[in-house]
């Protein structure tokens, strides 16, 4: 029997180092599909889905500028990072039957539609994930940032903030065996005590248009599903 969720339409936030596997870099074809099915199965509910998708499996523009290359210049190689996570999303959501639209912030019509917002919406109505690629299109952002961007302009009521770990915590748990999960978090609390959660743009701008942010595990079988009927432990930062 399919779960009954309260929610209609939300956007699905990914690091690109989700889709890389146990590899230290890259694409793995594997996970991309397992993470497909995830999406797959929350569409299948009637859930109207949007996904950004970053690009740290394959360049961060930070990492390119330490090492002497131009902000600006690595910033674009990150972007064009994320669109190839994009394709590779598309590809395995469209293997598994799900329609979707890789829709980028940056021209490249042969590989990706240009982003049209009216456009984008419309895709959603028809029940077409819509794969958001690019970033903002602009350099000095984050994908967090063109997450929070795209939920907003998308009228999403929550972003999905898909992680190793199943929520907010003090410390890193990984390294830390008393690190304590928040249950909810405010947006001001996770900017003063720098919380990791998104960068301090992308928490700003979600504050400003009281755009809620659940952070769950992704690595947790039928995770995402259970976190939209109200199933599972995750974060939410709110107001
Ligand atoms: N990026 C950018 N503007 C944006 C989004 C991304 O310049 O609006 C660049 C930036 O260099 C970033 C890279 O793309 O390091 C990859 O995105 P991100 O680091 O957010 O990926 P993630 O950490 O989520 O994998």
């Amino acid at each position: 029997q399919t779960p009954q969720t309260t929610f209609n339409r939300v956007l699905l936030k990914i690091s690109g180092e989700a889709l890389m596997g146990d590899q230290g870099y890259g694409l793995h074809p594997p996970t991309v599909e397992r993470i497909a099915r995830e999406v797959k199965t929350v569409h299948d509910m009637g859930v109207e889905i949007c996904m950004v998708i970053g690009g740290g499996n394959i360049f961060r523009g930070l990492a390119g500028s330490a090492q002497g290359m131009e902000r600006t210049t690595a910033d674009y190689m990150g972007m064009l990072a994320t669109v190839m996570n994009a394709l590779a999303m598309q590809s395995a959501l469209e293997g598994l039957g799900v329609f979707t639209r890789v829709i980028s912030a940056i021209r490249m019509d042969e590989v990706a539609e240009p982003y049209i917002r009216r456009r984008a919406v419309r895709h959603l109505e028809k029940k077409r994930v819509c794969i958001f690629a690019a970033g903002t299109g602009n350099p000095y952002f984050t994908t967090d940032t063109a997450a929070t961007l795209r939920a907003n302009e998308m009228a999403c009521e929550a972003i999905f903030k898909g992680t190793k770990v199943d929520g907010v915590y003090d410390k890193d748990p990984v390294k830390h065996d008393n690190a304590k999960r928040f249950d909810t978090v405010t947006y001001d609390e996770v900017l003063a005590q720098h919380l990791n959660v998104m960068d301090a743009s992308a928490i700003a701008l979600a504050r400003d248009n009281s755009l809620p942010i659940i952070v769950f595990s992704l690595d947790e079988p039928g995770g995402f599903k259970g976190i939209l009927a109200g199933e599972g432990t995750y974060t939410k930062v709110h107001g």
